[in-house]
């Protein structure tokens, strides 16, 4: 029923040729994306493509005029300040892109000088009497209006500027509004959000309660966008082509979170189909909440331990519905979202306790901040230096960055021993991310060691034995190098994710490699299995923490090459937990074995299906 490589239209019934606008609403239009975070959501779309109007229109009484130009004045001295700010900052950028930047920030010095954008919203704050976030909205539109009109063969050049009338109109605005980042708060209720693109921050402030789903063109199946959805429990499809063109708001929607496909305008058939899939799931969520209590254990009677991945503290009650044994990952980049100021150790104290309280005494494994790539945050902006690598995700990411600004790492450290010091012995476990050479674990050991030393001198109350200290296995180097990474770190966590991204040099989070991304590629496998390997030579725990982990169809395999801990999406552990259930560790390794001499990845997906069928038939 909904099922398209492409764009495609399906008649419901006919529509009359000379009106097009009728002939919209009765064509289903459906678009394959990529699926992302299952579920059905039935609703009206949310366009937010266009930028969205960060402040609703407002007008003003004749009596405010003054007030309101005085507001404005202050935003347009706040948003000086910010760009003088950004301009003392170049300091520490290569001379590229001091060259880049600096005429940029310039020209919006410029713009919130005595300029045409303030002299113009000042007036129609006046004249029309409209509020200063209004008046500067039409004013920049007015303005990138002029500029987009006009007859220059440099039409790229003329975007550009009208693009930066319309970022500093923005930024004025969020300091009008004291609002600082995108708000999705008039997203009607029960509406399907559709975007050309959702950051992981953006995606961060999605209410799970108001918003249906989430279908975007940009975007892969395991970027952060997509695990911070599937955290959030949001049906989403990412990376639809098509969909941006074909979608307007009040559009009514069917997307399909598991089967990553789009219905616009959807039959009759298609809405009764939806619907009854909607129970489907509702009967499913019921029938798999009776695994909570029972223990996560194979037929020989192996012990498989399931943990969470945590993104947002207001996962908490999901990870406790979903019988976690614990949190697995817990990624602290959360706190560095959304915000202008970098937390303090107070701060990240004051946010870690109360998950670890929550967790009373289960294990938590605490990642440091994994800042760089796709996660670059704005907060950090202020505190760290701006990536300007141009292959981001082989930038400063992860551990270089905090070894490289230890104040970081040590305020992070320092918050997590304390709150480890009030939970009890072993309950807190450190993570390092993007690790590639054993050097890192033990620099990152010394900063632990010292701040550690110094907490105890302050009189604060610390675990006798520190917390043990892991690293991420997510990059090739790190995964071939496992064997003297081991002779450093306590522990590994397999990140599947990063590992099949920087495996197969496919952007994990974009659309256009999609395809390409393949955590079952045996590049991929043969180092899972080597860094394994190196882990249980030493009885070193291993457990995957990537996107993989959740999968029950994947979960022999991963049985079968030794790992017996795997941390994943809270809602994933029920199915998960389900198939170990249903599994022998012989069949599991001989699986493995199997798999691993395989060298086409269609074959290793072909086999993986066909015991996961069975596992289904013995289940
Ligand atoms: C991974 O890379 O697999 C992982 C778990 O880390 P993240 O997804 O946060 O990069
Ligand atoms: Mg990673």
């Amino acid at each position: 029923m909904m099922k398209a490589e492409k764009p495609e239209k399906t008649e419901a019934k006919p529509a009359p040729a000379a009106d097009k606008r009728a002939a919209r609403r009765v064509k289903e239009t459906v678009i394959r994306g990529i699926a992302v975070s299952p579920g059905i959501a039935i609703g009206p779309v949310f366009d937010t493509t266009e930028p969205p109007a960060e402040a609703p229109r407002r007008t003003i009484a004749e009596t405010a005029v003054d007030a309101e130009k005085q507001r404005l004045a202050a935003a347009v001295a706040a948003s000086r300040k910010q760009v003088a700010k950004l301009k003392m900052r170049l300091g520490v950028l290569p001379e590229e892109a001091q060259e880049e930047l600096e005429p940029l920030l310039d020209a919006y010095a410029m713009m919130l000088g005595d300029s045409r954008l303030i002299r113009g919203a000042r007036k129609r704050i006046e004249a029309n009497l409209l509020a200063a976030e209004t008046a500067v909205a039409d004013e920049a539109d007015a303005i990138a209006d002029v500029i987009l009109s006009a007859k220059d063969d440099d039409k790229a050049g003329l975007r550009r500027r009208a693009g930066e009338v319309r970022e500093i109109a923005r930024r004025l605005t969020r300091n009008l509004t004291e609002n600082p980042f995108r708000s999705f708060k008039d997203v009607p209720e029960g509406a399907i959000l559709v975007a050309e693109e959702l950051t992981p921050a953006d995606a961060a402030l999605l209410d799970p309660a108001r918003i249906a789903g989430v279908a975007t063109e940009e975007g892969g199946a395991d970027g952060h966008t997509a695990i911070m959805l599937r955290a959030l429990g949001i049906p989403a499809v990412l990376g639809a082509h098509g969909l941006t063109e074909a979608a307007r708001r009040g559009d009514q929607m069917v997307l399909d979170g598991a089967a990553g496909t789009i219905a616009l305008h959807p039959t009759p058939a298609t809405l009764v189909w939806a619907k009854d899939q909607v129970g489907v799931y509702a009967r499913e969520r019921t029938k798999l909440a009776k695994l909570r209590r029972l223990p996560s254990i194979t037929t020989d009677g192996e012990e498989v331990e399931l943990l969470a991945n945590m993104e947002i503290p207001a996962e908490l009650p999901l990870i406790a519905q979903a019988g976690a044994q614990g949190i697995g990952l817990l990624r602290t980049e959360f706190l560095f979202m959304n915000r202008e100021d970098l937390p303090d150790e107070d701060a990240q104290v004051a946010a870690y306790a109360p998950i670890v309280e929550a967790m009373a005494g289960d294990p938590i494994t605490i990642r440091v901040l994994d800042w760089g790539g796709e996660k670059e945050m704005e907060a950090l902006a202020a505190g760290v230096p701006a990536q300007t690598s141009a292959n981001p995700a082989l930038g400063l990411r992860g551990i270089r960055m905090l070894l490289k600004r230890p104040e970081l790492l040590e305020a992070q450290f320092a918050a997590i021993l304390r709150v480890a010091g009030k939970a009890p012995e072993g309950a807190v476990r450190v993570l390092l991310p993007m690790v590639t050479i054993p050097t890192e674990v033990k620099a990152a050991r010394e900063v632990y060691d010292r701040v550690a030393r110094r907490l105890r001198r302050r009189g604060e109350k610390l675990p006798e034995k520190l917390p043990e200290l892991g690293a991420m296995i997510e990059t090739p180097g790190a995964a071939l190098a496992a064997d003297a990474i081991a002779l450093e770190a306590d522990f590994f966590a397999i990140g599947t994710n990063d590992l099949a991204m920087y495996t197969l040099a496919v952007d994990r989070g974009d659309a256009e490699v999609a395809h390409l991304y393949d955590p079952l590629h045996p590049a991929v496998l043969r180092l899972m299995q080597f860094a394994t390997e190196a882990a249980l030579r030493l009885r070193m725990p291993v457990s995957v923490c990537g996107e993989m982990g959740g999968n029950p169809r994947l979960v022999p395999l991963l049985l079968g090459l030794g790992i017996r801990c795997l941390s994943m999406n809270a809602s994933a552990i029920p199915r998960v937990k389900q198939a170990v259930r249903s599994l022998d560790i012989g069949d599991c390794a001989r699986f493995a074995r199997r798999v691993m001499e395989q060298s086409d990845p269609a074959r290793i997906r072909e086999l993986v299906d066909g015991f996961a069928t069975g596992v289904t038939e013995r289940g």
